[in-house]
């Protein structure tokens, strides 16, 4: 077996390729509308995560704090729960969900936050806000276990879960997406419009890619509404593109309402695409329509124009959230790629039962190491001090300056990608997804190629 999976060895971690838990939850919540989240600590465990979302995003929203100061930290703080919900509830009117999302310091003290629920709903939403649909929920997220990737996953659930509703079965399908652009819901939307299938969407991120408007309203907010989720307990099936980012909640639909699950494979390439398709026709009865085999025509074209000649044998490296990362390593090997090194930046020990790391485990016929808990160290080690070559990397941001440093292109993907314009507004998913990302991989290196001056590329007339 070439392809070996090890965690990583050192105690602590040097330069993290994950934040914390609440991440997740706050990134989820953004995707509900009439939905603004209050997150019980620090204001840093708001403000840095928000910076970094708006950042990616280039867009503003709304997340609040219950602004935990010393006081709190020691004696408890729910009276600044009590106090956030009012303020909150008084200052926007259209509000209806509030997610209490806690944090390291919250939960190490103990504050009880499904109590404090339970006291609101007895008290202040039966007396001062008598009559208007409020929906508070916990989510509990330390932040010293796990990480976004599984902060995300628990919040899914946490909607799910507190939503889902028994009623007449219904045609619909719940689609969730996991931690994704707007261009990736964008493109997942016209897969379904152009098979004729409806779907709950969790979440509906796609208004994050947001016009200017003369009226000035630049407050961007998601459109899954409380009636989508209720209906996840009606749909035909649950279809999680994302294992890690929407697998418990499909879970537990299957357990408490009978929903039947579709878990992955993440539709990253052609060969995921094309699985994602023939599951969703199976479920729904509904034919994959020609336009659909055209638009995979027009992928495969633009792939076959670079694959062999250009992207064949490049060694790559890639890190950021699982599903992504084994989606790209998938993707990459049906373009005669070298995928050498997958990082995975969590310790979930799940990930070595997943069938798709047996599958490479099986199947990669070249030297390969997949990391979990990995930070960004092992990438550098590897390079600096380990003799580890390579033609490129895929990631996030957080990750450029390796690039930078070693003089490594990279292609930017995933979750924050803050140094380069727009791309939250191109899918990686689907057949346009995978034109895309095939041809920024190839333009990337054509790229490094001048500027190395290769002078087989620089009189090159392809
Ligand atoms: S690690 Fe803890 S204190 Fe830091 S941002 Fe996350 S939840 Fe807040």
């Amino acid at each position: 077996m070439t392809c070996h999976v090890v965690p990583k060895e050192r105690a602590g971690v040097v330069n993290p390729i994950f934040t914390c838990q609440p991440a997740g939850a706050q990134f989820a919540s953004i995707g509900v509308k009439d939905c603004i989240g209050i997150v019980h600590g620090g204001q840093g465990c708001v403000m840095f995560v928000r910076l970094l979302i708006s950042q990616h995003l280039k867009e503003s929203f709304e997340i609040a704090s219950s602004s935990l100061h010393e006081d709190g930290a020691v004696f408890g703080a729910l009276n600044r729960v009590e106090e956030a919900v009012d303020v909150l509830l008084s200052r926007y009117p259209h509000v209806k969900v509030v997610p209490i999302i806690t944090t390291c310091s919250t939960e190490v003290i103990g504050d009880d936050v499904d109590g404090v629920i339970t006291k609101l709903e007895e008290g202040l939403l039966a007396e001062k806000f008598a009559g208007r649909e409020v929906h508070l929920l916990a989510m509990h997220q330390p932040s010293f276990v796990g990480s976004m990737i599984s902060g995300y996953d628990l919040a899914v659930r946490d909607f799910v879960k507190k939503f889902a509703e028994k009623g007449e079965p219904s045609e619909k399908i719940t689609l969730i997406t996991g931690w994704v652009n707007p261009g990736d819901v964008k493109e997942l939307k016209h897969l379904l419009k152009e098979m004729e299938i409806e779907a709950n969407v969790l979440f509906e991120i796609e208004s994050f890619d947001s016009p200017l408007l003369p009226s000035k309203d630049n407050v961007n907010h998601g459109n899954t509404t409380v009636e989508d989720l209720r209906n996840t307990a009606n749909a035909k099936a649950t279809f999680v593109l994302n294992r890690y980012e929407g697998g418990k909640a499909a879970d537990f639909l299957k357990k408490k309402h009978k929903v039947p699950s579709v878990i992955g494979p993440t539709p990253i390439g052609i060969r995921n695409t094309d699985t994602f398709l023939k599951q969703l026709s199976d479920v729904t009865g509904k034919p994959i329509p020609k336009k659909l085999v055209h638009e995979r025509g027009v992928a495969l074209d633009a792939i076959a124009d670079i694959s062999h000649m250009f992207l064949a044998e490049k060694k790559v490296a890639i890190y950021g959230a699982p599903d992504l990362v084994i989606g790209l390593a998938e993707f990459c090997l049906d373009l005669e790629m070298r995928p050498k090194l997958l990082l995975l930046g969590d310790d979930n020990s799940k990930y070595v039962e997943d069938p798709r790391i047996k599958a490479l485990q099986e199947n990669v016929d070249h030297e390969m190491e997949i990391v979990t808990n990995a930070d960004f160290w092992e990438l550098e080690d590897r390079i600096k001090n380990k003799g580890l070559e390579l033609d490129l990397i895929l990631g996030h941001s957080k990750g450029r300056f390796i690039s930078i440093d070693y003089g490594i292109p990279m292609v930017r993907v995933g979750f924050p990608t803050y140094d380069r314009a727009g791309l939250y507004r191109y899918p990686v998913v689907g057949y346009n997804g995978a034109a895309w990302l095939a041809e920024q991989m190839a333009n990337t290196l054509f790229q490094d190629m001048e500027n190395k001056k290769n002078k087989e590329w620089v009189l090159n007339v392809w």
